[in-house]
């Protein structure tokens, strides 16, 4: 039996922006440890609002 892993089996996250769960993805192999968010909007956005300066 060749043990791969079932999509069923990805392991999952919830992403701390909009808090709804996503789950593991290919490009981030590397990095699942530092994977906070379901995706780069996420990660971009919403957060705490402090000023707006840029
Ligand atoms: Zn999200």
């Amino acid at each position: 039996m060749p043990r791969g892993v079932k999509k069923s089996d990805l392991p999952q996250k919830t992403c701390a922006t909009c808090g709804k769960p996503f789950v593991w993805r290919k490009k981030w192999e590397k990095v699942w440890d530092e994977v906070r968010y379901c995706s780069d909007r996420c990660r971009a956005g919403r957060g705490p609002i402090s000023s707006k300066k840029q």
